[in-house]
């Protein structure tokens, strides 16, 4: 009987190829057993270890032993009135995340978690203010992908991290999520149909841009760093003048811009005055401004901005050729999910069985 080496057993979806090709020429199989394995696990979605019929009895008996098939449990399912569909999944330790669909066809997006909670306290933010609890697995990621893929009738054709949590704060665990979501043999999606939103982590951008340059959206909701270090804390350790720098630097794939997102919130970074000075930051980049009109959550200290204020901070933007779109609500507006997704989570269990459901509370 041939060992794992692994010691406790753990889900298989947290291997890249080259490591799993590695795990097989240990055990005394040809690497190319690997190459079928991803097949089965990315391209056929398989369900259970006795799919994989190619593979011997023997083999097939050792992954099993070895490997979970499953990083994570699929709990609940909503589907808004406008076709989008939430999907809620149990971790093994009994956090809760969510993962949302959003449907524009032909274009289906699927907004990926990457942490439960998020550490940074931006002021705004409900996700923010319900605390950090622990990075996500690679595994626990791709799953994501893999489950709502299974469970969903429509074909994700793009992947955003946008949901729960800063993605550039687990960046060992998301660059292994990305090596499995790209691996031609696998998943195959290209860099192109990948975005992530970040805050302006400088040193894991660079590394991101030197080894996966999906497409960049990036959370700036200030033109200055006192009114930025106000509402993001995070402004402190990576402030405005290196963060457009790394932007300038940041290798975006051929014929894409930097996609900037800015929360306007009544009262205080929705004048014309930030709106001229916002241009001027972003004029030296190839760029576009997501423009989101804050939703209070429950509790919240600030107010949304009437549209006559949302309508004339685009038109100074666009005065300056910078393009802006104003973010317009889906049947939950994950795209601003940066500090809206944990509030929709919460909501999101009064739906499904208390039994089950533990966002963000440690499970039975
Ligand atoms: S806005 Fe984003 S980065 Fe800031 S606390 Fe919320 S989830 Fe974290």
């Amino acid at each position: 009987m041939r060992c794992s080496k692994l010691g406790e057993k753990v889900c298989i979806k947290n291997f890249t190829l080259s490591e799993l090709e590695k795990l097989m020429i240990d055990w005394g199989e040809r690497p190319f057993r690997a190459r079928q394995i991803f097949h089965h696990l990315y391209v056929r979605l398989i369900g259970s270890w006795d799919q994989c019929t190619d593979l011997s009895n023997n083999l097939r008996r050792e992954i099993k032993e070895a490997f979970h098939l499953e990083a994570i449990s699929f709990i609940s399912k909503l589907t808004s009135s406008d076709g989008t569909e939430k999907f809620l999944f149990k971790l093994p330790d009994g956090y809760a995340v969510e993962s949302v669909l959003i449907p524009d066809p032909p274009r289906y997006t699927l907004c990926l978690s990457t942490q439960v909670g998020c550490p940074l306290k931006c002021s705004f933010c409900y996700t923010g203010s319900l605390g950090f609890k622990r990075n996500l697995k690679a595994g626990e990621i791709v799953d994501q992908y893999v489950q709502v893929q299974q469970l969903s009738k429509n074909r994700i054709t793009n992947v955003v991290f946008m949901g729960m949590g800063e993605p550039l704060l687990n960046e060992a665990e998301l660059f292994r999520a990305l090596e499995i979501l790209l691996e031609p043999r696998g998943i195959n999606l290209s860099h192109r149909r990948i975005t992530l939103s970040t805050v302006g982590i400088i040193p894991a951008m660079d590394r991101l841009g030197k080894h996966y340059p999906v497409n960049l959206a990036v959370s700036l909701h200030a033109p200055r760093d006192d009114l930025r270090s106000d509402l993001m804390p995070i402004n402190r350790t990576y402030s405005l003048e290196p963060l457009i720098e790394a932007c300038i630097k940041y290798p975006l794939p051929p014929r894409k811009r930097i996609t900037f997102e800015y929360v306007l919130i009544d009262g205080v970074n929705d004048s014309p005055r930030e709106a001229k000075e916002l241009s001027e930051l972003v004029r030296p980049l190839r760029c576009k401004i997501n423009l989101i009109p804050y939703n209070p959550h429950e509790g919240a200290k600030y107010r949304r901005p009437s549209e006559a204020k949302v309508n004339e901070f685009q038109a100074i933007l666009q005065k300056a050729h910078i393009t802006a779109t104003i973010r317009e609500s889906r049947g939950i507006d994950i795209q601003a999910a940066c500090g809206q997704l944990a509030g929709s989570l919460r909501r999101f269990s009064t739906n499904i069985p208390s039994h089950t459901h533990h966002a963000l509370t440690k499970g039975e």
